[in-house]
């Protein structure tokens, strides 16, 4: 009776797995062509200062405008690009892009504004990640100190050496690095000693119920006090509600961000919205 019950289990997972392989076949070979067709598009979401409530960087979030799906979401289509490696050719294009618009505006006065971009573990297994972050940096002449790279706890530790390496390098360019989703990895805290780091981004799962649960509140407010013990920024992610807003402050979190204050919006609403223009 169990064999027959996991053998039914096994084919109900076997059909659910070729359904899923169908889709990502098909939004693979569309993938391909999505850099070409320009239907990747980035948009900014604002990281705000507690203190001077004022706008100091944003977030580049990349978008692919499928012509017939609609929006889909990176986290659908990342994975994907990951996999099949196009995350090479489309993460040079964020970063080029990005490093660009900054340049833009800060050209039109927002002369201190930062970009956060978000780099792909495997990016980091480049030869010539190094060489490549450099070259736009010079190309758009850009700031080094202007370039917040973000990278995922679970993708530092996935290649310690090479990572580490890398990471040494482009902080040598002037270039600054945040851990993000903090507090989600398998890795130990070890490696914040040895890692040149500069911002510990906290997780939006532990801000999302941080009022109501004291759990995520302790864990919310060890990261704080990790990271001010260590010479960091603390960045939390996922702020939606005044009452997390007022938790964060009450606790001396550097920058927030989060729907709160603006979910991620297109290139020309940020400008109308919270930058100076010429
Ligand atoms: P992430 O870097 O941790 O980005 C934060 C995510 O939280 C974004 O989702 C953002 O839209 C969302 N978010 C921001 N504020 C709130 C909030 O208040 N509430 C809620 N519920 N969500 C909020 P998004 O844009 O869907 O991106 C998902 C992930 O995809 C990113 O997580 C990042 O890991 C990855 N990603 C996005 N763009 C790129 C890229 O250009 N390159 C790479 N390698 N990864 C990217
Ligand atoms: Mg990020
Ligand atoms: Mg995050
Ligand atoms: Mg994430």
């Amino acid at each position: 009776k169990s064999k027959e019950k996991s053998g039914t289990h096994y084919h109900f997972f076997e059909t659910e797995m070729s359904d899923r392989n169908m889709e990502s076949i098909k939004l693979e070979n569309a993938l391909y062509k999505a850099l070409d067709n320009e239907e990747l598009v980035i948009y900014y979401q604002p990281q705000i200062d507690s203190r001077s409530e004022t706008i100091i960087g944003v977030e580049a979030l990349l978008r692919w405008i499928h012509p017939t799906e609609g929006m889909i979401s990176p986290a659908d289509f990342i994975p994907i690009a990951e996999e099949t490696g196009l995350i090479i050719p489309i993460g040079e294009w964020v970063l080029k892009n990005a490093c660009k618009q900054l340049k833009e505006w800060q050209d039109q006065g927002n002369t201190s504004l930062c970009m956060s971009v978000n780099l792909s573990g495997l990016q980091f297994e480049e030869d010539d990640l190094v060489i490549m972050v450099k070259g736009i940096l010079e190309d758009v002449n850009l700031a080094p100190e202007f370039l917040h790279i973000e990278l995922t706890e679970n993708q530092i530790i996935k290649n310690t050496e090479i990572t580490m390496r890398k990471m040494k390098q482009l902080k040598d360019l002037g270039v600054k690095i945040a851990i993000d989703d903090f507090g989600t990895g398998y890795s130990s805290l070890g490696y914040l000693k040895n890692f040149p780091i500069d911002a510990l981004k906290i997780d939006k799962s532990f801000i999302q119920d941080v009022v109501e649960d004291s759990d995520n509140a302790a864990i919310t407010n060890t990261i704080i006090t990790l990271a001010q013990n260590l010479n960091l920024n603390v960045i939390a992610e996922g702020v939606e509600t005044e009452e997390q807003l007022e938790f964060l402050l009450s606790r001396n979190c550097s920058i927030m961000q989060g729907f709160f204050f603006s979910r991620p919006i297109k290139a020309e609403e940020l400008e109308k919205k919270y930058l100076r223009g010429l």
